[in-house]
């Protein structure tokens, strides 16, 4: 078995990995799954990788299914790497600058990861029916992975979700329920129902495999820049799925040889009107109490409350990163900053990381020459009402 458990990310109690699983039973935080990393690295081996083929699975070895026909994939992941020399140029010091683009996903973002490893182990387990709230893009990479195997979807969305998202699930075969609230009221209606409905709940970090299909964007970033890391990374950060997962993605590739102890700094970018980590982090806190008020038109961005939490500040704090809100008025401008000098239609979310980057580079936080990743998360077409 690839995977030999699954890990409380708080407690650190063990669970099996072979059952369906959602939270810790102790302690009702997230639970990450470990692998044999020594069998891992004796046939995933950096030489190995010159032949497979370019999607995420890839990494086979360190994801989480068995039967590769349970792999439910529509050619997620291996996606570019962009160096922004104009973009660079535009900003006041001189910077080694580059764009991890997202966008060019499955469904138009990063959630494709995510799900396609989620589907897939939920498959591998039996599961015939899963459900999930959404602010967006994670609803539609459900329901695109889901109906690809054979599953039937149940998805609860805020009602003033970008409507590209609804009627892209409505479009590939998903039930669409929208809901006057946030996405944690969302979530409640998912944890109320599931067990009567026989749902599986795929919400983020409630249950253990998003997150592996998540990390590859750390395994990936390794490889395109030829097995060294950046000096900083900024993640425009919701439930911190990716951030999560690109952490463990280094500790797993140190602990199969293939980098060493450093680490880029991880930065979260959240804004001004959803940003329960940035304030979290500033405040020395270990868990990020919910954001009231959530509003933000970065739709991926508004999580009040991430299960998360205390993973993501864990993350920043051992990088030596930060966390940094941006205002909704700068992340939409920076579409168009990005778009003009680079000719990627960031999703807002992602064009916040260059507000963000202005800041840090104000505060000194970021220096010259220094090897800069942000995260281009998805496409700009998807969010059309925000550019009206
Ligand atoms: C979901 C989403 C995010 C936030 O991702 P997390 O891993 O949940 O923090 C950022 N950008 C886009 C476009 C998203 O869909
Ligand atoms: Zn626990």
């Amino acid at each position: 078995m690839n995977v030999t458990h699954l890990e409380c990310g708080n407690c650190h109690k063990e669970h099996e990995a072979n059952v369906l699983q959602n939270l810790c039973i102790e302690c009702g935080k997230p639970l990450l799954a470990r692998y044999d990393l020594t069998k891992a690295a004796e046939t995933l081996t950096k030489e190995s990788l010159k032949t497979r083929p370019e999607n995420l699975w890839r990494y086979a070895e360190v994801l989480p299914v068995e039967q590769a026909e349970n792999v439910v994939s529509l050619g997620e992941g291996f996606t570019p790497l962009f160096k922004a020399e104009k973009l660079a140029a535009t900003l006041p010091i001189k910077l080694n600058l580059y764009i991890k683009d997202e966008s060019t996903n499955p469904t138009q973002s990063f959630k494709a990861r995510g799900m396609s490893a989620a589907v897939s182990m939920a498959k591998e387990l039996g599961v015939k029916k899963v459900a999930a709230p959404s602010a967006g893009n994670a609803a539609g990479a459900l329901a695109a992975y889901a109906s690809r195997a054979g599953m039937e979807t149940f998805l609860f969305m805020p009602k003033d979700t970008p409507r590209a998202n609804i009627i892209e699930c409505e479009q590939t075969g998903a039930n669409v329920t929208l809901i006057d609230g946030l996405i944690t009221d969302c979530g409640k209606i998912v944890a109320e129902r599931k067990d009567a409905e026989g749902w599986f709940d795929v919400s983020t970090l409630k249950e253990p495999y998003r997150v592996e299909g998540k990390k590859t964007m750390g395994y990936e970033l390794a490889e395109q820049f030829d097995w060294t890391l950046p000096d900083v990374i900024l993640y425009p950060t919701g439930g911190g799925t990716g951030l999560i997962g690109m952490w463990k993605a280094f500790d797993e590739m140190e602990a199969m040889g293939w980098i060493d102890s450093r680490r880029p700094r991880m930065v979260s970018v959240q804004s001004i009107g959803c940003a329960p980590i940035v304030k979290a982090f500033h405040e020395g806190e270990v868990f990020a109490a919910e954001f009231p008020n959530a509003a933000t038109v970065a739709s991926g961005l508004r999580v009040p409350k991430a299960i998360g939490d205390f993973l993501i500040l864990d993350a920043l704090r051992k990088s030596d990163g930060t966390a940094v809100a941006v205002s909704d008025e700068d992340l939409i401008s920076a579409v168009k900053e990005i778009g003009a000098a680079e000719g990627l239609f960031c999703a807002p979310e992602g064009a916040a990381c260059l507000p963000a980057l202005c800041e840090l580079i104000e505060q000194d936080s970021v220096k010259e020459n220094e090897m800069v990743v942000i995260f281009n998360t998805g496409a700009g077409v998807k969010y059309l009402e925000c550019f009206e």
